[in-house]
């Protein structure tokens, strides 16, 4: 089993998450006492959440990358970058490690298209709706991506930083979010991706009446079966 590095706190909401059902998957297939081998860094959000509101993208890159060759040198063999938003500064982690980083856009595509949608819609924080790192990866892989409309990206958007990341899960806040995707199935989505990592915890997939894709949960699943591969 290899060792996987997680590069986490963005927000720890999400991150427990990850551990939860990456420790569960691997004991689930292994069996007896068996459990993940993980190495974590763990950031304090409000520095993250802070470089994202300056724009300061090119400092949370080389704050993140420098984080992710000290998990590849102490030992990690995979990385994991448990925050969609913070994809956005992936190449700079990519040109400071030479382990495999498992990007989440591309883990997401491959459930979405396992499942023969073409059309999907995207929530996540404003950063990931509206950038382009993001939608323009899913499109890579032949997707179309629908987004909402700008009143109802900031409604997604605030929902996340005002309330999910900060562990509040208010049964209003999911009725907006079903109102959205109904809006986004009108405009032509035939799934939803749970685009922040954080939107599940609030979003359930019983929720939703149509195919759903909770990132956290789709990440952590690739990243065990690329521990145990081979
Ligand atoms: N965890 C969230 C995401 O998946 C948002 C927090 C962040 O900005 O990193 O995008």
């Amino acid at each position: 089993m290899k060792t996987i590095g997680l590069l986490g706190g963005m927000s720890w909401e999400s991150s427990v998450e990850y551990e939860r059902i990456i420790n569960t998957e691997v004991r689930n297939r292994l069996g007896g006492v068996h459990s993940a081998d993980l190495i974590v860094r763990s950031y304090d959000f409000d520095a993250i959440e802070k470089l994202q509101a300056a724009g300061d993208w090119d400092g949370a890159g080389e704050l993140l990358a420098a984080d992710a060759r000290r998990l590849q040198d102490a030992g990690a063999e995979i990385l994991v970058l448990c925050t969609n938003t913070m994809h956005l500064v992936a190449p700079a982690i990519e040109a400071a490690t030479d382990v495999p980083f498992l990007h989440l856009a591309d883990a997401t595509a491959a459930a979405v298209i396992a499942t023969g949608i073409e059309a999907v819609a995207l929530l996540g924080t404003r950063f990931t709706m509206e950038e382009d790192f993001y939608s323009g990866r899913l499109e890579s892989h032949g997707l179309e991506v629908v987004v909402p409309e700008a009143a109802n990206r900031t409604v997604i958007n605030d929902v996340i930083y005002n309330e999910l990341v900060q562990g509040q899960i208010r049964d209003e806040s999911r009725d907006r979010y079903l109102e959205v995707i109904d809006r986004l199935v009108v405009a032509g989505a035939q799934g939803v991706i749970a685009g922040c990592t954080e939107i599940e915890l609030l979003v359930t997939p019983d929720a939703v009446t149509i195919p759903y894709f909770p990132t956290t949960r789709i990440h952590a699943m690739a990243a065990v079966e690329a521990a145990l591969a081979g």
